[in-house]
């Protein structure tokens, strides 16, 4: 099979039969074999029974799944993804923003440009300002914490994937927006961009609010640390932790020195807890043994992980 469109979906049953109409008129104008996939992230609304009437209508093409209840758009990918058989998986948001007419040359890119990961870039938005401004700034961030300088839009529900790269990702939690920095942390460092047509919602509203952007810098501080650190987070603490004590333990010798060295000279001294470099070291020797400790446990948990010795391997020959 070529292609397989994942569409997570929540409460989007106004949106779906256009949307599946004009996939397939895609699909079929330019011979590709494919299916589509929704994942019914638990709709509230029609949504399902709209999947099912399109199912019976082609059931060799539409293909549906459902959660019992709303678990958020990347535990919807990553269903999709998992069921997924085409070579190239297009994810697509199913609110009719992304374009269908944009899976050709995606697909293109994939298979004779070499690319793993194709991101669609919404260069014109159709969006409200309260949300382009701040998204520019998130996908500035992205761009330095993940290294990869050649993205503008990290987010952009309209991607495509070589089969390999869906297979070896797990999207969880809220990572959906990550998912290029993903692919790199599994060691898919092809990864490109196109310039996509992006189109005003047409049914419905956004199910996402302002807290997307607290949620995304979190998320984006978890993913660094993971990994760089998830596999020996006593690097991280270990270094941190011992450069505090060593500064603690420093500035404490040096206050203890001085009034041992004014007591033997005779001169006038003051004790050691009148001074407020003592109260410093203390807070930095505690703080330092703190994060060493967090090192530690963190060691504990990596070495009784399943995961531990876990590693993308390409090829064996
Ligand atoms: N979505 C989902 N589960 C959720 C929230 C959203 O599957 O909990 C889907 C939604 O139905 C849409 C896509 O994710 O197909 C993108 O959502 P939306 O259009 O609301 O985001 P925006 O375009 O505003 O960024
Ligand atoms: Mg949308």
């Amino acid at each position: 099979m070529d292609i397989s469109v994942v569409v997570p979906l929540y409460n989007e049953a106004e949106s779906l039969p256009e949307l599946a109409a004009w996939i397939g008129r895609v699909m079929s104008a330019n011979g590709f074999s494919y299916e589509i996939i929704f994942v019914n992230d638990g709709s509230t609304d029609e949504s399902w029974e709209v999947i099912r009437r399109l199912r019976e209508a082609d059931p060799g093409h539409v293909r549906g799944v459902s959660f019992r209840r709303n678990y958020g758009k990347s535990p919807a990918l990553n269903t999709g993804f998992g069921l997924a058989q085409g070579e190239v998986v297009i994810t697509m948001d199913a609110d009719l923003q992304d374009s269908p007419d944009e899976i050709p040359e995606l697909y293109r890119m994939i298979r004779e440009e070499g690319y793993d990961l194709v991101s669609g870039f919404k260069k014109k938005r159709y969006d409200p300002l309260s949300k382009t401004i701040p998204t520019k700034l998130f996908n500035a961030t992205a761009r330095k914490v993940s290294g990869i300088k050649n993205l503008h839009d990290f987010n952009c529900g309209l991607k495509a994937y070589r089969k390999a790269v869906v297979k070896h990702i797990e999207v969880y939690g809220d990572m959906h927006r990550y998912i290029p920095y993903l692919a790199k942390l599994a060691g898919f460092h092809r990864i490109g961009e196109k310039v996509v047509q992006h189109r005003a919602r047409k049914y419905g509203k956004t199910k996402f609010g302002l807290d997307r952007f607290v949620n995304g810098y979190l998320d984006l501080a978890t993913l660094w640390f993971t990994g760089k650190f998830g596999k020996k987070p006593m690097h991280l603490f270990g270094l941190l932790g011992s450069l505090m004590f060593l500064l603690g333990f420093i500035s404490v010798a040096v206050v203890g020195g001085m009034k041992l060295w004014h007591m033997h000279t005779g001169a006038p001294y003051i004790l050691v807890t009148d001074s407020p470099y003592f109260y410093l070291a203390l807070v930095l020797m505690l703080m330092g043994s703190q994060l060493f400790l967090a090192g530690f446990v963190g060691e504990l948990v990596v070495r009784n992980s399943p995961k531990r010795n876990d590693y993308e391997i390409e090829e064996t020959i």
